[in-house]
């Protein structure tokens, strides 16, 4: 009992800490997390060390040895945030205030919270001599909400032995969903593929007065607008999806009859697979004449848009022109981020699953896409890494989390944060160490 009561006060304590120190990307300044990590790890006698691009933006790296050769686990984490409007708050975003058992501030949930959790896992396990089969790592990493190449990106190229693991844990998953009057956590296994285009569209320029003698590409943009807007893509079905209807739903439906199953289910089933079935877009920028009375010969629309994991530009292309028609315009690609995937029948799957059973009878673990993307898809692509987003929030509402990251007022529950470590304890006790996790 004692140990559990001096856990919660640690986690809180640490996060505590990590929020007060401004780490808002740009312009970041993680170098001052990553100090006050290094100063808590080796405390406990965890070896740690630091890896900057530049000296203000710092990544740590903590490991505990494995000594016989096991598969390593790498925790994997950030320490910048979004920025915060002060004025929006009803506490000082940087205050780390707790109240009413939670703790408030920027990054409580996006995601000191569980740099902090990982931290005290490593560090808690250290004290305890844990032996690991393989190394236990931490990584605490600067520049993902950004991604200007000073955080993990930069890691895998420049340090890949700090950071190369057969398994990862980071963010982007484990809410708890009520579904059917069942319970479950999600596990994001796969990520879509951020994959922005522009559209340009030409006319001719002339003079705002006298329309007819001109060739409007903002007008002739707006009907693009609109089909893009109406768009509907034939739906698929991804391996996760299926696996996450089977869990829920019992069985898999038609790909053209999945959104009605989950709805009738229940509706919280459709928002979440909803984004998963097909590619999606959204424009969102337009950019034409620079003054009122010209009538713009160019207009660019930029539109976000998200594939499917595995799902190549140029499929999307066809579906994208398709959906466009004949019209005056050219498309082009801008970047091409994430769209990785892990598979499903993995250690740490068993890892995740057995936990949830354990924290709450009757729960199940299922497999979700996540919509956006985070740092997880470095360590798939450079190191083959089986990566998950699973950090269980029980407490805290999932419509509330949603609410509150990258928004004001951001908040994480302690109980929640004990359930993060706790899960994050499990992993590292029963991931790599099969007679562990059969114990
Ligand atoms: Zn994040």
């Amino acid at each position: 009992m004692t140990a559990t009561v001096s856990l919660r006060d640690e986690l809180v304590d640490l996060l505590q800490r990590l929020i007060r120190l401004d780490t808002v990307n740009p312009p970041g300044n993680e170098t001052a997390a990553a100090e006050l990590l290094r100063e808590y790890l080796g405390d406990n006698g965890v070896a740690c060390e630091l890896y900057a691009r530049v000296p203000e933006r710092a990544n740590l790296v903590a490991r505990i040895r494995g000594h016989a050769g096991g598969a390593r686990l790498l925790l994997l984490s950030h320490t910048d945030t979004v920025l915060a409007d002060a004025a929006e708050w009803q506490l000082d975003p940087w205050s780390g205030e707790l109240r009413d058992g939670e703790v408030w501030g920027r990054g409580a949930l996006d995601m000191k919270g569980q740099v902090a959790a990982s931290a005290v896992t490593i560090a808690s396990l250290a004290r305890e001599g844990f032996e690991p089969a393989g190394d236990l790592i931490f990584a605490a990493c600067a520049d993902e909400e950004v991604g200007a190449g000073f955080g993990l990106q930069w890691l895998c190229e420049e340090h890949p032995e700090t950071v190369e693991a057969e398994y990862s844990l980071n963010e982007g998953a484990g809410d708890r969903l009520e579904l059917g009057g069942r319970v479950f956590y999600v596990c994001g296994v796969a990520e879509k593929m951020s994959s922005p285009f522009r559209l340009r569209v030409h006319g001719r320029s002339g003079h705002a007065s006298m329309p007819a003698i001109a060739d409007n590409s903002l007008v002739k943009a707006a009907r693009l607008v609109q089909r893009l807007g109406a768009f509907a893509p034939e739906p698929r079905l991804e391996p996760e999806v299926v696996a996450f209807l089977e869990a829920v739903a019992g069985s898999v439906p038609d790909p053209s009859g999945a959104l009605e199953a989950a709805r009738a289910l229940d509706p919280l089933a459709a928002e979440v697979i909803e984004p998963l079935l097909a590619l999606t877009v959204s424009p969102t920028m337009i950019q034409a004449s620079h003054k009122r009375n010209v009538i713009p010969a160019v207009c660019d629309v930029t539109v976000d848009c998200r594939l499917l994991p595995g799902q190549t530009q140029a499929e999307a292309e066809r579906i994208v022109r398709a959906q466009l028609g004949e019209d005056d315009y050219e498309l082009e690609w801008l970047e091409a981020h994430g769209g990785t995937r892990s598979p499903l029948e993995t250690p740490l799957w068993e890892a995740v699953s057995s936990f949830v059973a354990d924290c709450e009878p009757g729960a199940t673990a299922v497999p979700v896409i996540v919509p956006g993307f985070t740092d997880s898809h470095w360590v798939r692509d450079r190191f083959g890494t089986v990566a998950y987003g699973f950090f269980p929030l029980r407490a805290m509402e999932p419509e509330t989390a949603a609410r509150l990251i990258h928004s004001a007022d951001e908040r994480v529950r302690v109980d929640d944060l004990e359930l993060g470590a706790r899960f994050l304890r499990h992993a590292a006790t029963s991931v790599g160490d099969p007679a562990a996790s059969n114990a």
